[in-house]
């Protein structure tokens, strides 16, 4: 295994369909999708036309510390299977016209060298540039134009 996406935990995802309310304390927005920008956050797919999202604010669990960030993020309304494959680069990546992706050490610090903005069908290469370094502990991609977190990416071990 070369690397996993690592979606937002079920209990999270579970936690705000059943209360509403984000991580920050705000009241979910309810939307359906239109088009193809309603990216769910835990099955890591691309809501279809119609259906029901939520939309709200998320604490990544990482990076920790002065690069610490909360992120819009959608969900599916109703249940969804969390995305669990490895080595595989979660759709709501790959159908992304332009993601930054973003290494990070093991002190939670920003590894500029090895950061990319590209094409998210693009970005395995840059992925596994920046996982293969040693200094690399994970790595999040998110959307570029807006900067919302798309999935946390984390190498075998
Ligand atoms: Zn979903």
């Amino acid at each position: 295994m070369m690397f996993r996406c690592v979606p937002v935990d079920t209990t999270v995802a579970e936690r705000f369909r059943r209360e509403g309310r984000d991580d920050r304390g705000g009241a979910l927005r309810r939307m359906r999708a239109s088009g193809s920008g309603f990216p769910c956050r835990h099955c890591l797919q691309l809501a279809t036309e119609g259906e029901e999202v939520l939309l709200g604010s998320y604490d990544l669990p990482r990076p920790r510390g002065i690069y610490w960030t909360p992120s819009p993020i959608f969900l599916h309304a109703g249940p969804c299977e969390r995305f669990r494959q490895d080595d595989v680069l979660a759709p709501v990546v790959l159908r992304n016209p332009l993601v930054s992706v973003r290494a990070y050490d093991a002190a939670d610090q920003c590894l500029y060298a090895l950061g990319e903005v590209c094409d998210g069908a693009m970005a395995e290469v840059p992925l596994l540039r920046a996982l293969r370094h040693p200094d690399t502990a994970f790595v999040n991609i998110h959307t570029a134009r807006p900067g919302c977190l798309l999935t946390r990416v984390e190498k075998p071990g």
